[in-house]
């Protein structure tokens, strides 16, 4: 039998604040006054294309005046010669397993309905697009800029490529990059993590595909068109965070309303499938009542050929087909479904701040699990084998490195290896999470995260949110515990 003794380094007392679910803000009264992007997108089988046409009403909600806009081109990092990876070397033959194949996004035309001074790409790698403006647009006041261009899906078994079952369009279009603190977030991609961070705005796109093709989207269909072998569908999407979608002609549908939501799983050579869209149900279910009210009508969980595990996106997440163990496939469903509330609901900026959603996003499994012991999974054995797991890693890289930075607040390029940003986010995260509920109890932890949630929802949180949000449950000063684990001086240690 193994003990394990988690080293925090304080104790707390804590007396109590309510953290009612009252004060949410509805998608309809958050998608007023947004930025909107409109997208007529055309699918090319042959060539494996999207033509796009895109118009984008900014609307400056800073407190500024903007002079210039930067919009995130990620389809250049999947460039050949592209100084940005897309994905690790130990997944790289997995994602591209017919060899290299090549990713892009080739402007035409801009147009503004605003005199501009120039347009610009930055980076070597030419994935950031600058636009300035003559005249700084004031707060409240809107620009529009339409774009034409072409998108070219590489054979690529990633967030975005086309591989044996599905066409994965995920960070396909010019998105805005989020202006924070006076500057603009215009990292480029990379493979460890989900490299994106975005402001909420509002989506109307139409889809224009061979007539064969299944489409699971971001948003709710508004109208379907079929007529000669083309299938046109229209969709819109208020008050989300990005927009993306999947094709199949293999794709199997099966549907159901939960609590006013339409939860639909796309799937192919899947004989459980009752059962995955029974734990996309009860994960619906059960973070509604954990955390507050998923307030969208849609969320599709998408089987995909993918690399990794899974992946989220406003209202639709992918689910590796690579992932076979029932067990498995259902954890990952979970996690995905967290993050509808971890990085879709409340945004967080995924490049500087991972732990914040991936650790949430893990804890929530924890938590789902407890809530529905029909799925046999013991909790307990979860936080020790992943507290096995990190020091495990921790003794090995000391050894073999002398030291490791255990420090949470890094950018992801600054991870020395894929497995750190790994154990350092996830697991350190998931570790973070439990042991604060060890601390203040779950009664307040669950009060706490429904703050968290009520205050940030459509908004962008940082950790210094969350802090705020557990003080003041426990109405008490919390900085001290979280600077230890986010500050890398925290000992986890594993008593046997
Ligand atoms: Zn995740």
């Amino acid at each position: 039998m193994k003990k394990i003794l988690l080293l925090i380094c304080l104790i707390f007392s804590c007396c109590c604040v309510c953290a009612c679910n009252h004060g949410y803000t509805s998608v309809s009264e958050a998608s007023k006054g947004l930025s909107t992007y409109k997208m007529n997108i055309e699918y090319l089988e042959s060539s494996k294309t999207l033509n796009v046409l895109q118009n984008l009403t900014y609307v400056n909600n800073e407190n500024t005046q903007i002079k210039e806009l930067y919009f995130h081109l990620y389809p250049k990092s999947f460039n050949l010669d592209s100084e940005s990876q897309v994905v690790g070397i130990l997944n790289k033959a997995k994602a591209y397993y017919n060899g290299e194949s090549e990713g892009d996004i080739e402007i035409n035309s801009i147009q503004c309905s605003e005199e501009t001074l120039a347009m610009t790409y930055v980076h070597n790698d030419q994935d950031i697009l600058k636009i300035e403006f003559n005249d700084p647009i004031e707060p409240l006041d809107s620009v529009d800029l339409s774009f034409e261009y072409v998108v070219t899906l590489p054979n690529c078994n990633h967030r975005f490529g086309y591989g044996e079952n599905t066409i994965n369009v995920g960070n396909f279009y010019p998105i805005l990059a989020v202006y924070d603190n006076g500057e603009y977030m215009i990292d480029s991609y990379h493979s460890n993590g989900d490299p994106f961070y975005s402001d909420v705005a509002n989506y109307e796109v139409e889809i224009n595909v061979p007539e064969k093709y299944v489409i699971a989207a971001t948003g709710y269909e508004e109208e379907v068109q079929q007529n000669e072998g083309v299938k046109i569908v229209r969709y819109a999407a208020k008050a989300v965070r990005d927009f993306a979608f999947v094709l199949s002609e293999k794709f199997e549908v099966v549907s159901a309303n939960i609590e006013g939501v339409d939860v639909k799983y796309y799937y192919y050579d899947d004989p459980n499938f009752e059962s995955n869209l029974q734990t996309s149900i009860d994960s619906l279910v059960t973070f509604n009542e954990l955390f507050g009210e998923y307030p969208y009508s849609t969320l599709s969980v998408v089987k995909a050929n993918f690399v990794h595990g899974g992946m989220e996106y406003p209202n639709l997440v992918y689910i590796s087909d690579e992932v076979n163990n029932l067990e498995d496939y259902a954890n990952v469903i979970i996690h995905e479904i967290a993050h509808q509330w971890w990085y879709g609901l409340v945004g967080n900026n995924e490049y500087q701040n991972s732990w914040l959603d991936e650790g949430l996003a893990e804890f929530s499994t924890v938590l789902f699990y407890e809530k529905n012991p029909s799925y046999n999974i013991d909790t307990g054995e979860i936080i020790k084998n992943i507290t096995k797991s990190y020091t495990t890693f921790v003794d090995l890289y000391s050894s073999v490195l002398g030291e490791v930075d255990t420090s949470m607040n890094r950018k992801l390029n600054e991870y020395n290896t894929e497995p750190e940003y790994v154990y350092i986010t996830y697991v350190k995260g998931n570790l973070l999470f439990n042991t604060l509920r060890t601390t203040i109890g779950q009664d307040k932890l669950i009060k706490a995260l429904k703050l968290y949630f009520r205050d940030n929802m459509f908004k962008i949180a940082t950790p210094e949110d969350l802090i705020f949000a557990v003080e003041k449950v426990c109405g008490m000063d919390m900085q001290e515990f979280f600077n230890s684990w986010i500050l890398g001086k925290v000992k986890i240690l594993e008593n046997i």
